[in-house]
């Protein structure tokens, strides 16, 4: 489904990734882990277009989309969550869900989706018309992963999304995710929470300063304490 092969970016002259491939198949979680600055963040970014100074190629479901604007993504069916959630002050959480679809010409669909999503997501359904920036960050987390989902992306990459999130919303969250792959769903995590992101991933790759120096299947890597704490621990 993905195959990012050389993939380089640069902010001015630092040269952030450093010439990295990995590939995604189709229905799987992938996780790319490594420390504070490993380049996990650069990387989502190049790959969806907002590093300028980028190279190497990224294939999307047959389609060579490295150099093509940003927002080309959208129509390919791929989606992402920054760390950031960017949810819209003033909006309420179903306005919020409704601007996943205002670039696609499903618009037409968008009660119907924001019904089907918010059984997905029932913390959602209960707060439809509550202002979005009024709920706590782990449901705000939660309205950016579904208002992105509101598209149906093929495959979506998502930025530490259970970072300063309470406890008991990382567990739903973690929930949330294996439910997104059964319905389908193609997932590239990046997660600091190493344990629980590969106790749902198929298989890792480690960052570390820029380049990939490990790959292997969630379960080696979860058994594997010493590769762990020697790139993983923050
Ligand atoms: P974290 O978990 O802390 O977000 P990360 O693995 O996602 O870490 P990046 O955010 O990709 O790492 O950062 C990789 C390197 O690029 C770091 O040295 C960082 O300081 C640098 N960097 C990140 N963003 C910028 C930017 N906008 N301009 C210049 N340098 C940047």
């Amino acid at each position: 489904m993905l195959k990012v092969s050389g993939l380089n970016a640069w902010y001015d002259r630092s040269h952030v990734v450093q010439d990295i491939s990995f590939e995604v198949k189709q229905g799987e979680i992938v996780t790319l882990m490594g420390r504070n600055g490993a380049g996990k963040t650069t990387t989502l970014r190049t790959m969806m277009g907002l590093v300028d100074k980028r190279g190497g190629s990224m294939v999307f479901d047959g389609t060579e989309c490295l150099m093509r604007p940003a927002n080309s993504r959208f129509h390919l069916g791929l989606a992402y969550v920054p760390e950031d959630r960017r949810i819209v002050p003033g909006l309420t959480v179903r306005e919020n869900l409704q601007l996943g679809l205002i670039a696609s010409s499903r618009r037409e669909r968008m009660d119907d989706m924001v019904d089907r999503i918010a059984e997905t997501f029932p913390r959602l359904k209960e707060r439809l018309d509550q202002e979005g920036t009024s709920m706590s960050g782990g449901e705000q987390q939660m309205l950016a992963i579904a208002r992105a989902m509101m598209a149906e992306p093929k495959m979506i990459l998502l930025d530490e999304p259970s970072e300063g999130i309470m406890p008991i919303l990382v567990d739903e969250m973690f929930e949330l995710f294996h439910r997104m792959k059964q319905q389908g769903t193609t997932i590239l995590l990046v997660e600091q929470n190493v344990e629980r992101a590969l106790s749902i991933s198929d298989r890792a790759y480690i960052l570390d300063q820029g380049e990939i120096v490990h790959a292997g299947t969630a379960q080696a890597l979860l058994e594997d304490q010493e590769i762990q704490e020697k790139y993983c621990a923050v």
